[in-house]
């Protein structure tokens, strides 16, 4: 037995004192109908010994009883009436047994309301006598929650009825209507929107979005999701920047799909991403990519049938046979310029040789090598016009200064270099006619060149190593006398 709260013991008390107030009520209204009963008696004898009476004056006057004076008004039970007051001025005698009998009637349906009123009291006086028991909140929460979860039973019932038959998400395993799920395109697996948005996020934020990676995340199914519904995923759950993600990578792999396949191309240039349909029916070989700029021959011979650059006005065939006598005047050119390196060595060479037993001196003011052969002591350079004496190597700085020493030096003769470690100067435009020359003058065409300008570089190399051979006399040759000169 489930003991009562306080609220229930205050619910039963209000009932039985509506118990009692109703058993009152209906005492009265029995008084009223034995009152009724007693002046309906006394109207019938009347009638009886009154009948002629009563049929020449065509109806008497009953009257009324005095109905109010038994039935006093109470809250929510009206009088008790049995004659309504139309009726009473046409009442006769068959109207009198008819009253009779509806008061009859009326007291029977009295005597079981009382009846019953007086079975509502008894259940209600045993309900009050019940000893109260201790108040148990711990008694109340279980009725709270037993009252709870029928609530909610009840409600899922309710909803169940509205939203039709429910599934169970695969990932988080919670049950919801069908039409609050989100069912895939191709499989039919159906997903809570959620837990479809959190996988297709994850693979889209990580750029897996083809169809070998972007898949239904039920075990034994993995069937490709369809576009559709990464859109109901995504953008259909605000996810905008995923859709937008997802449409990007999706383009990219479509078009490096048509790459690799072969239907479309990409711009050669390795910063530009231009991919383009190269479908022209005569192919010229000249790509001009719109994006970068950037010219290619797309299928070169000189590139054994792969990207190069573009060669206007040529045909692949000539363009790999300019390539192969830019190679072969390189090769020539590395042979010469070995050839040249051995002329300077040995140039070098003897030139410090005749440094050393000064046959060859340095000019004091510019280095510039300088062979004498004989002549008197007085000289000029005839790259920076300095006069200086050879015997020595006083001068006058400057251009055509006049040194102390004239033609013929009575001083000691001195050495103002060494052989070891003189580096001579001057240039090859700078040299005169007969004047001897420099090997540095030779290093101007000696720079890198590259393969492409081989051609003119072995030309120059050709014209140097001629130019070696031509110093290499010189030195030679007779130098003019300095007093001609100047
Ligand atoms: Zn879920
Ligand atoms: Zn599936
Ligand atoms: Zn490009
Ligand atoms: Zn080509
Ligand atoms: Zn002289
Ligand atoms: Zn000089
Ligand atoms: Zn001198």
């Amino acid at each position: 037995q489930i003991p009562l709260s306080v609220e229930q013991t205050a619910l039963a008390e209000r009932k039985l004192a509506e118990a009692e107030a109703a058993m009152a009520e209906a005492e009265l209204r029995q008084h009223a109908l034995i009152e009724t009963e007693r002046w309906l008696a006394a109207l019938v004898a009347a009638e009886v010994r009154d009948a002629a009476t009563c049929d020449a004056a065509g109806g008497v006057e009953l009257g009324r009883p005095s109905i109010e004076r038994v039935i006093p008004a109470q809250g929510g039970m009206a009088a008790f009436d049995p004659f309504p007051p139309a009726m009473v001025g046409l009442m006769d005698a068959d109207d009198a047994h008819l009253a009779a009998r509806l008061a009859a009637e009326e007291k029977a349906r009295a005597a079981a309301e009382l009846e019953s009123l007086a079975k509502d009291e008894r259940l209600a006086a045993e309900l009050a006598a019940e000893p109260l028991p201790a108040r148990s909140f711990s008694g109340d929460s279980q009725i709270a929650a037993q009252i709870a979860s029928a609530d909610e039973e009840a409600q899922a019932a309710r909803n169940a009825a509205e939203l039709g038959p429910t599934f169970e998400c695969p990932i988080c395993f919670d049950a919801l209507p069908e039409l609050a799920g989100c069912r895939l395109q191709r499989c039919g697996c159906i997903f809570c929107p959620e837990c479809l948005e959190g996988h297709v996020a994850a693979r889209v934020s990580e750029g897996e979005v083809g169809t070998e990676t972007l898949r239904c995340p039920v075990q034994g199914c993995a069937a490709p999701l369809s576009v559709g519904d990464v859109h109901t995923a995504t953008w259909g759950r605000g996810r905008d920047e995923l859709w937008e993600k997802y449409e990007k990578i999706a383009d990219e792999r479509e078009l490096e799909a048509l790459v690799s396949g072969g239907q479309a191309r990409r711009c050669p240039a390795p910063t530009c991403n231009y991919i383009f349909i190269w479908s022209q029916p005569n192919d010229p070989r000249a790509f001009s990519c719109p994006k970068c700029e950037r010219r290619y021959c797309l299928a070169c011979d000189a590139c054994e049938g792969g990207v190069g650059p573009a060669h206007d006005g040529m045909t692949c065939a000539e363009l790999v046979a300019k390539i192969r006598a830019d190679e072969e005047a390189a090769a020539q050119h590395e042979s010469w310029r070995q050839a040249n390196d051995q002329t300077d060595a040995q140039f070098l060479e003897l030139m410090r040789k005749e440094l050393k037993r000064g046959t060859t001196k340095p000019c004091p003011q510019c280095g510039q090598g300088i062979t004498k052969n004989g002549g008197c002591h007085h000289h000029l350079c005839l790259h920076c016009r300095c006069r200086f004496c050879w015997n020595c190597g006083a001068f006058k700085p400057g251009k055509d200064q006049r040194h102390v020493c004239g033609t013929t030096c009575t001083k000691r003769s001195r050495r103002w270099w060494d052989e070891r470690t003189v580096v001579l100067g001057g240039t090859r435009e700078g040299s005169g006619g007969s004047s001897s020359r420099a090997p540095a003058s030779l290093r101007d065409s000696e720079a890198e060149v590259a393969p492409a300008a081989a051609q003119a570089a072995s030309a120059a190399a050709r014209e140097a190593a001629t130019a070696v051979r031509e110093v290499a006399a010189a030195t030679r040759a007779e130098v003019a006398h300095g007093c001609n000169i100047s």
